[in-house]
């Protein structure tokens, strides 16, 4: 009796957090290079985060999408304003915004006349544990056991346009191309130069949706509020949204351009629990401390440190294959899987991640400041060490 055992747990309970700081129920110290993977980007504790969750659920929890919400109506104007796009549905899961996606965008094929509209997603992608979502994800070992998939997907290798390219030309029931701009799970890989603008106009010329997946990259993570603005003029019609958004409380959303957004019609799509009154406060608190504190840059340059420590330490290290990233989602790619190397850094106090297998996966809250940087790399390097 108790709980399943669908995750593999480490030794490990924490009690209490602060910045970039847990504490377990010894009272021992472990810097957090994860943030519960891409969440807590303020850290454990931040004093805005609190304040807006004592002071909501002080006031009121829950009502109903029946009825208006007006922390959900600013957190949409919020969201919109800072992504250029132009209506929000909110959820309160990664996979339940890209539900929500995929959702939208068959409503998009169907209004086009398309019978039986079809999305093109990529290789290593992930996109999440539902049914559709995990359809969509490129992981063989994540869809294992769970046939029959749905219908309704194609797949292209991550990174290769003229594939993309020609699949979109053959296919002209594709009414969607979802895609993250870094492979997260998939081992922290950036999309090529020139993949995401190249998908772009692919998207324009057919008049399908280019539909980004930014459950992992959004809310500062990369440098900037989304990773596409990063690149130039760029607009994706659908953007997903979750992990970091609420700073840990269960927020997702999806974003959309004002036609796209139109398909959601009252009755197309819902939620009992999605944008209630106590998470919106939180997030609308993350995105104001956020812009106020400018922690989009502050990521930006505390993630260039970072990369360049662990290249100046570890770059010669015959097991470093690769180390790349943007703003503070950083991958350390090694030669060979670094067989109880989560385990041995959770012995030394530190907290990472490997993904993917080999890639070791640091995503460390947005935060965190030059001192913490140095202790994280010093430790990586002794870890690294033990294995010369
Ligand atoms: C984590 C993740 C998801 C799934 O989010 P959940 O909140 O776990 O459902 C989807 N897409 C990407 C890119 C993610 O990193």
């Amino acid at each position: 009796m108790g709980l399943m055992h669908n995750y593999a747990r480490l030794p490990v309970a924490f009690v209490h957090g602060e910045g970039v700081w847990l504490q377990d129920s010894d009272g021992r110290r472990y810097l957090d290079a994860l943030a519960g993977i891409a969440v807590c980007g303020l850290g454990h504790s931040h004093p805005a985060v609190t304040r807006a969750l004592q002071e909501q659920a002080g006031r009121l929890l829950h009502t109903s999408n029946l009825y208006r919400i007006p922390a959900q109506e600013w957190l949409a104007e919020t969201l919109c304003t800072i992504s250029g796009l132009d209506g929000a549905f909110f959820c309160n899961s990664g996979a339940e915004a890209n539900e929500a996606a995929i959702k939208i965008a068959r409503l998009h094929g169907h209004a086009k006349g398309i019978a039986e509209p079809r999305i093109l997603v990529f290789s290593n992608a992930f996109h999440g544990r539902t049914m559709a979502t995990l359809t969509a994800t490129g992981n063989f070992k994540i869809q294992a056991g769970f046939a029959p998939l749905l219908p309704g997907f194609l797949r292209a290798p991550y990174g290769d346009l003229a594939t993309a390219q020609a699949l979109v030309q053959a296919n002209p029931d594709l009414c969607a191309i979802l895609v993250e701009p870094i492979q997260g799970e998939g081992g922290v890989r950036p999309a090529p130069e020139g993949f995401l603008a190249g998908l772009r106009a692919l998207c324009n010329d057919a008049d399908i949706l280019l539909m980004l997946d930014e459950v992992q990259t959004g809310i500062g993570r990369t440098g900037q509020f989304f990773a596409y603005q990063q690149l130039p003029g760029f607009l994706p019609d659908v953007l997903s949204l979750a992990k970091g958004l609420g700073n840990g409380v269960p927020i997702g959303a999806m974003l959309a351009n004002a036609r796209v957004a139109a398909l959601f019609s009252p009755g197309k799509h819902g939620t009992t629990f999605g944008g209630g009154p106590l998470v919106c406060a939180v997030a609308q608190a993350v995105l104001d401390t956020m812009q106020q504190e400018a922690i989009p840059a502050h990521a930006a340059r505390m993630g260039a440190i970072l990369r360049r420590k662990l290249r100046e330490r570890l770059a010669a290290h015959h097991q470093v294959v690769d180390i790349r990233g943007m703003g503070l989602m950083v991958g350390i790619e090694l030669r060979d899987k670094p067989e109880g190397l989560v385990e041995r850094a959770l012995e030394k106090a530190l907290l990472i991640n490997v993904t993917a297998e080999r890639v070791i996966r640091l995503l460390p809250p947005l935060i965190i400041q030059e001192g913490e940087i140095d202790l994280l790399v010093e430790g990586l390097v002794e870890l690294l060490r033990e294995r010369a």
